[in-house]
């Protein structure tokens, strides 16, 4: 069954914005766009722009209510992006009822408890594990501010997401589900305990004090899942441990992983593994003959086939390098998930 909703949006020039979603949305969504009509395929559902006049007319298309909301939520905080400082109308055939969003999830912490010196895993009671099952592995993490009683965020009378603010504003971080425990009815999450001299870390902090019963939501799942392909070439840091780690313990028999990872020193490292064939490589940042996991990482893409789903996730700045090299080898971008998970201060 197919789930149907309509809408306008009048955006400062349509045929401009359908470029702009184009430039930006290509590299992530199957998109066709032609003669003032624009269709973009995400995994919430398809969503049909069409210029006509001095107005796009939107007509969504969804397997289901939520993913309906979800679709409708996802070209909501686009639009609104792009629109930047440009006034922008945008109304719904049925505007939204001011509800949480559909995947919005509430957990409460159950446990902490230490996976490395330096990687702290926090165990969360949640009520549906189902939809962290599979599929995407990420959520946005949203926590209440301490002593206060949450208010979650709900959708706004445009499809976006309204959030709360002043006492009430929530810490947002984003983290990646590294096990689900479908018995316990548990939502496992590692923190990695990044040292941030004289800066504040209030994601990691969040993990470091966290007691059994407090709350916090996970808004998700989304951002990608453990790819399909016969070799995957993986590359990250802590940060993204926990995603490998989790891609190489789902990963089918008869897969061929090839992973770098880049932990401070053989303390952080940590056993994972799966049915697949993993030829994994430790590198140690603190180690005096260090390589770098950039370095590492440039190295060993050169020598990749084009058929290798190439997954990679690391610090901002090596990000950007990383993908121009992809870039110049032509590489699929269907066949990759090149994504940074933190930036190091831009002021030393
Ligand atoms: C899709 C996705 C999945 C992620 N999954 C995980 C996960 O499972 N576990 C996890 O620990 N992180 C994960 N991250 C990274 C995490 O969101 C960031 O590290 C986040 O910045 C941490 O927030 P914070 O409040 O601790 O620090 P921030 O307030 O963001 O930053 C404070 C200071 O710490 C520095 N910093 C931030 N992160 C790091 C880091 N990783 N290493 C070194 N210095 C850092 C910053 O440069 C800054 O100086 C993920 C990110 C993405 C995008």
């Amino acid at each position: 069954m197919t789930f149907h909703l309509a809408g306008i949006a009048r955006p400062k020039a349509p045929a401009l914005m359908l470029d702009t979603l184009k430039e930006h949305l290509g590299e992530h969504f199957d998109i066709a766009h032609s003669d003032g009509q624009m269709t973009i395929t995400t995994e919430a559902g398809a969503m049909a722009l069409t210029v006509d006049g001095e107005q796009l007319a939107i007509a969504l298309a969804a397997p289901s209510t939520e993913k309906l909301q979800l679709a409708r939520t996802m070209l909501a905080e686009y639009l609104f992006y792009f629109a930047g400082d440009d006034p922008l109308e945008l109304t719904w055939a049925e505007p939204p009822a001011p509800t949480a969003p559909a995947n919005l999830h509430e957990v409460r912490v159950v446990a902490t408890e230490s996976v490395t010196p330096h990687m702290l895993r926090v165990k969360f009671a949640c009520a549906d594990v189902t939809p962290f099952i599979g599929g995407n592995m990420h959520v946005r993490l949203l926590v209440p501010p301490k002593g206060r009683p949450p208010v979650w965020p709900v959708i706004g009378e445009d499809g976006r997401i309204k959030w709360p603010d002043g006492p009430d504003s929530l810490l947002i971080r984003v983290y990646t589900i590294r096990f689900v425990d479908i018995e316990r009815g548990e939502v496992w999450v590692d923190f990695l305990q990044h040292p941030a001299e004289g800066t504040k870390t209030p994601g990691a902090d969040f993990a470091r004090d966290a007691k059994p019963g407090d709350r916090a939501a996970f808004l998700g799942p989304g951002g990608g899942a453990v790819p399909e392909a016969e070799h995957i070439f993986l590359a990250g840091d802590e940060a993204a441990l926990p995603a490998i780690a989790r891609i190489a313990g789902e990963a089918p028999a008869g897969t061929r992983l090839t992973a770098i990872i880049e932990v401070e020193n053989a303390f952080e490292e940590q056993a994972i593994g799966g049915a697949a064939d993993l030829d994994l490589t430790w590198l140690h940042r603190a180690s005096a003959d260090h390589k770098s996991l950039a370095e590492a990482t440039r190295e060993a893409i050169t020598g990749l086939d084009s058929e290798t789903f190439v997954w990679i996730a690391c610090e901002k700045g090596d990000i950007r390098d990383i993908r121009a090299l992809l870039k110049n080898r032509q590489h699929d971008r269907r066949k990759m998930y090149v994504a940074w998970y933190w930036e190091r201060d831009s002021i030393a």
